[in-house]
């Protein structure tokens, strides 16, 4: 059986697998960032995982990784990232010296998009478009079949869209009324506070609305409680169809999957409304609109889909990284 190993860098969490040609994961492991996380920190892991496998299993056939944005493909580096604890990544340069083997690297999102493509989708479909919905909000697209890089490797900072250009939420960027600072996991909680600051809340109810994650406030949703309504659907669930919408009518897909642990979580509840609401947004036919087909894994299985079957411009990348680090 032939194995690869696929690496997704989140803002929370690291997670690095082994995975077969087919996309099923065979083992996984899952870092949070150490308090005295560094620059060199997930390349290490990378590193020692690696080693780790290679005892294990044999020979791997390749080593791909999908990280957080923004990159810098020409070095191999994450640059000044927004949401991790740690805003610089330095990949490339010390994997290659270690470890003597190519790596390929995009964006998170764009993994995860060639993931859906290569594994589950290609049969029928030529344009895809990946959106994550996580403690970040990114994505990734192939149109005409070609996974989309963009010149630094940034080509779908999405959620940066901005979808309420009156905006008062602030992104973690900086800019105003983008996606990912309304209705990303980093932002929801506070942006609840915000919300419910406005609001008359009886002194007896204030304990209810204490909230530390944004699950507690999609049960709230769930049992119907006036201010969670109103927040979720006019807040998060607005911003995040407009978003969507946009996003289809730039790449024009047939699919648009989405994933990322807040969307996936509530899918049910996210679905009803993007179907409900996404007409009034676009241009373009109405794509079909799906969950991941890999949970909590299609960031692995879509960097490990990088070295099972590499984009010619990922594969020049790789080789500048071999020439330059090797
Ligand atoms: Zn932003």
């Amino acid at each position: 059986m032939e194995l690869y190993v696929g690496v997704d860098v989140g803002a929370t969490y690291i997670r690095i697998g082994v995975v077969d040609g087919k996309g099923e994961v065979i083992y996984r492991v899952k870092h949070t960032y150490p308090l005295n996380a560094n620059e060199y920190t997930v390349s290490s892991l990378i590193i020692s995982f690696y080693k780790e496998v290679t005892n294990k299993y044999g020979k791997i056939q390749g080593l791909g990784i999908g990280a957080i944005g923004p990159l810098d493909l020409g070095s191999g580096n994450i640059v000044n990232t927004p949401n991790a604890p740690v805003k610089n990544h330095i990949l490339a340069k010390p994997i290659v010296n270690s470890l003597k083997i190519p790596v390929y690297l995009v964006n998170d999102a764009v993994a995860s998009a060639w993931g859906e493509y290569i594994f589950f989708y290609r049969k029928n479909i030529e344009n895809l478009v990946y959106i994550t919905i996580s403690s970040g909000i990114g994505g990734g697209a192939i149109v005409d079949s070609n996974l989309l890089i963009g010149k630094d490797g940034n080509a779908h900072e999405i959620g940066h869209i901005v979808v309420d250009y009156t905006g008062q939420y602030r992104c973690g960027c900086g800019g105003l009324g983008h996606w990912e600072g309304i209705a990303s996991g980093s932002r929801i909680v506070s942006n609840f506070n915000r919300f419910i600051h406005g609001k008359k809340v009886p002194k007896q109810m204030a304990d209810r609305y204490k909230i530390k994650m944004p699950e507690e406030i999609f049960k709230l949703y769930r049992e119907n409680d006036p201010i969670a309504l109103e927040f979720i659907d006019n807040v998060i669930l607005r911003s995040c169809t407009a978003g969507i919408a946009s996003v289809a009518n730039v790449y024009d897909p047939e699919i648009i999957v989405v994933g990322g642990s807040v969307a996936t979580s509530n899918w049910d509840i996210f679905k009803k409304y993007i179907d409900d609401n996404i007409d009034k947004y676009l241009i373009v036919g109405r794509p079909k609109i799906e969950k991941t087909h890999f949970g909590d894994n299609v960031g692995v299985v879509g960097a490990a889909a990088l070295a099972v079957e590499t984009p010619v411009k990922v594969k020049k990348y790789s080789e500048l990284y071999m020439r330059r680090y090797l």
